[in-house]
């Protein structure tokens, strides 16, 4: 995996796509239009997601209810707990 570098603006400022969610998804930009409409973005998806009814197919209890559908039982909160604690120690074992 690639290291996440900060992001700077792109280009001079007077592109048409700043101030748009493509600007920071496409185009790599972090200008301070292109990060508050993207930021904002994922603020309502996140609210959002809460408001979804988990389909029948998904366990209540998973990662991916939790991820996707903002289901937050013990069950799916402790799927996140250990799917970040997997991921930290796999980070750990990358960069050593
Ligand atoms: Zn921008």
């Amino acid at each position: 995996m690639s290291e996440r570098k900060a992001r700077g603006p792109v280009g001079d400022g007077t592109e048409p796509w700043h101030g748009t969610e493509g600007g920071y998804t496409n185009h790599r930009c972090g200008c301070p239009r292109c990060r508050g409409v993207y930021n904002e973005a994922q603020a309502e998806r996140a609210a959002a997601a809460g408001d979804r009814p988990i389909p029948e197919h998904v366990d209540p209890d998973s990662y991916h209810a939790y991820r996707y559908y903002g289901s937050k039982t013990p069950g799916a909160l402790a799927a996140n707990a250990a799917r970040r604690a997997a991921q930290k120690a796999r980070q750990r074992a990358s960069t050593t």
